[in-house]
């Protein structure tokens, strides 16, 4: 799973309720995969993709909180590898290790722009023990338009002294808001906001408990997500995360990708700590902005330890991981690997905008 700042329909979640108003979205049952004949890997998963689609959205599951799965391969249409796990390099695409499900989106850059036929893709769950996959998939229908609208629910979870009542009103998440529109308008992108109160145990949820090893409770709450449409992605604020020693948590999304369009998973949507937006929202907003640059698709820059870059060719890349060392290098990007104070403001790059527009949630 990434780190810092760092998630079905039938079978494993439930269908959009507002599937009617969804023309361009095609959803597709791509039936049970086992993984264990051939070695942990599941057999072929095949969408067919058409000529007019944008985007896709596969996701595989559920195996539970405690076996992690990655795809481990990916073909494309014309023959070639899209991503082969055992390969010294894969330019276009990448993968997570992830629990509970496997999500994958096509495509992860414009330099490897989608293409019309089957995308054959094999997964690999970690465990011994043979697991079904149902693997259900999103087909966004359409071109990429120069702009677009996210949909942002944000869902209070015993936040102190603030409710879905207030919050049009709180200056905090106004401007929690205000940077998202601030970084998302770089991308192409306004943003159409709404409130409202967790529904389930606040108790439980205030402070979300995790571990580097076990991300459960997350999982839990991310699946209780139901926003009124399905294109929009919803954004708990918590108190705070309770983590090992030594980690702060101060937002994760899940993915990349997260579930978008789908509803009920574990990985449809994101958390953020909201106890220091009163203090400065625009730290606050600076990682809402990036933890929903994740759920959208995008990756990390560079990481911490300069070892991996994301595969998108416009973004700078530093041959460092320290912050001070990279100014003009990637530090300046939504998705530099952790907060950089130092930059006057984080931007998304020309092609970042063009994958955040082509996600299926994007209206
Ligand atoms: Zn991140």
């Amino acid at each position: 799973m990434t780190g810092l700042l760092l998630l079905l329909a039938c079978p494993g979640g439930d269908l959009p309720a507002d599937s009617a108003s969804l023309a361009d979205l095609e959803y597709v049952d791509l039936g049970t995969h086992t993984t264990g004949d051939t070695g942990f890997l599941t057999d072929d998963i095949t969408i067919e993709v058409p000529e007019d689609a944008a985007s896709v959205l596969v996701h595989c599951g559920d195996f539970g909180p405690s076996k992690l799965g990655l795809v481990w391969t990916l073909d494309q249409p014309d023959g070639t590898a899209l991503f082969d796990g055992a390969a010294a390099s894969n330019p276009h695409f990448k993968g997570n290790s992830h629990d509970e499900l496997v999500p994958y989106l096509i495509p992860l850059t414009p330099d490897a722009p989608l293409q019309a036929g089957n995308y054959t893709a094999q997964i690999y769950v970690d465990g011994g023990s043979p697991v079904d996959l149902g693997c259900e998939a999103v087909i966004r229908h359409g071109e990429v338009g120069a702009n677009a609208t996210l949909g942002v629910e944000f869902v209070f979870v015993g936040v102190e002294g603030l409710d879905a009542a207030s919050a049009a009103d709180d200056a905090g998440v106004q401007g929690v808001v205000a940077e998202m529109e601030r970084a998302f308008a770089t991308a192409g992108y306004s943003i159409d906001a709404s409130y409202s109160d967790f529904g389930g145990n606040v108790a439980t949820y205030t402070v979300v408990d995790v571990t580097e090893t076990d991300y459960s409770e997350f999982n839990d709450l991310l699946a209780t997500s139901n926003p009124n449409s399905s294109r929009t992605l919803t954004i708990f604020m918590v108190q705070d995360f309770q983590t090992d020693e030594g980690t702060t948590i101060l937002g994760k999304a899940g993915g990349p990708p997260g579930t978008a369009t789908f509803g009920g998973t574990a990985k449809s949507g994101m958390v953020v700590v909201a106890s220091s937006m009163g203090e400065d929202p625009v730290f606050v907003g600076r990682i809402a902005a990036h933890e929903a640059g994740h759920f959208l698709g995008l990756y990390h820059t560079t990481e911490r330890d300069a070892g991996a870059h994301d595969v998108i060719s416009d973004t700078p890349e530093c041959s460092s991981g320290a912050t001070a060392d990279c100014g003009g290098s990637g530090a300046e990007n939504v998705m530099w690997w952790t907060n950089n104070s130092d930059a006057t403001s984080a931007d998304f790059s020309s092609m970042q905008g063009k994958i955040l527009r082509g996600n299926p949630i994007a209206r």
